[in-house]
């Protein structure tokens, strides 16, 4: 990292989320090394503002630090394990971030893997979705080492406002899973209160703005609200990216024998979705489960 807090970063992954923490990143003064297996992708890095990468490694060269921002676990092992990849060429400041959501044991081998061969490593995914991603707003959660998170620290102020180091190495994913447990159970609940709503005659926008005033207000509700009454079920956080993280809740939750009953439920429900062709919608389109289930599918 320069003198002036100004750093070269490697960005891997410039999907939804990862295009615009790239923007953010450059509009902040970092240099961009750019990869993503989609081509168009590195163009549209490219056009504003970041340098082409081919490949992980060749994103990570030279730069203080590198990060992916990609959909599951399989693909951010491709990143670290893979041919090109970053355990075998890590960047010259020695630190890899994964800002992805994926699976905290995973993490947690990656973590031990990349400090055997002496580079740091953070877990640190994201909560704020694309519109966070776009004003640089994200809540970022960071597992691992101090003076890593110090290092990066200057590179999350470019993406995110509320930045916390969360703890060891994968911490950083509990804390987001546990987010994603809280997010779909809410989702639910909306989806619940609308359904009962609409079959009793209210106006589903003045019962969202009475809800939006008390105790029963959520982030959902406000951001996806609107799209859920709307019968929009357009771009957004994808039911099969909703999915994946409540498939790792489980999986994680399993494993240490917690019982999640509330999340094996709402999980059965986005089964549903995907079965009805909804995983590459929004995750608003959780509603049209209960659309099919009071027979107003057609609307
Ligand atoms: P996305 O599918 O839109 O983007 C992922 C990108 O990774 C794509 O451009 C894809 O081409 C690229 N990619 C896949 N494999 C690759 C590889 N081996 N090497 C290089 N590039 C590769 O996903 P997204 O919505 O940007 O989400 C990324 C991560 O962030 C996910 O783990 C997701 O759960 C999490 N997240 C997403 C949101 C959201 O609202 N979209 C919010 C918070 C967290």
């Amino acid at each position: 990292m320069g003198r002036d807090g100004k750093g070269d970063v490697g960005f891997i992954g410039l999907g939804t989320m990862g295009r615009e923490m790239v923007r953010n990143l450059l509009g902040a003064g970092h240099r961009v090394r750019a990869f993503d297996i989609a081509a168009a992708a590195v163009e549209d890095a490219v056009a504003a503002g970041a340098v082409a990468a081919s490949s992980p490694a060749d994103a990570a060269h030279g730069c203080d630090l590198a990060i992916s921002m990609l959909p599951d676990t399989p693909h951010v092992e491709a990143v670290i394990y893979g041919a090109d990849g970053l355990l075998a060429a890590p960047p010259a400041g020695r630190l890899v971030v994964d800002m992805s959501t994926i699976s905290p044991v995973a993490v947690r081998r990656m973590h031990a893997d990349l400090a055997a061969a002496g580079t740091a490593f953070l877990d640190a995914p994201v909560s704020g979705g694309p519109v966070g991603a776009k004003n640089a707003t994200l809540s970022i959660m960071a597992g691992g080492d101090a003076d890593a998170f110090v290092r990066a620290r200057p590179v999350f102020e470019a993406m995110g406002t509320t930045i916390t180091h969360v703890g060891a190495p994968g911490a950083g994913q509990t804390v987001k899973l546990c987010n994603q447990l809280v997010c779909g159970l809410n989702i639910q609940a909306i989806c619940e209160a609308l359904a009962l709503g609409r079959a009793s005659g209210v106006d589903l926008e003045q019962l969202r703005h009475v809800l939006l005033g008390g105790s029963a207000a959520s982030w959902m509700l406000d951001k996806l609200g609107p799209a859920m009454i709307a019968g929009d079920a357009g771009a957004g956080f994808r039911i099969d990216l909703m999915f994946k993280d409540l498939r790792l809740v489980q999986e994680h939750a399993q494993a240490l024998s917690v019982p999640l009953p509330g999340t094996a439920l709402v999980t059965g429900q986005y089964v549903e979705a995907r079965a009805h062709g909804e995983g590459a919608n929004g995750n608003q389109a959780l509603f049209r489960v209960y659309d099919r289930m009071t027979n107003q599918a057609s609307r």
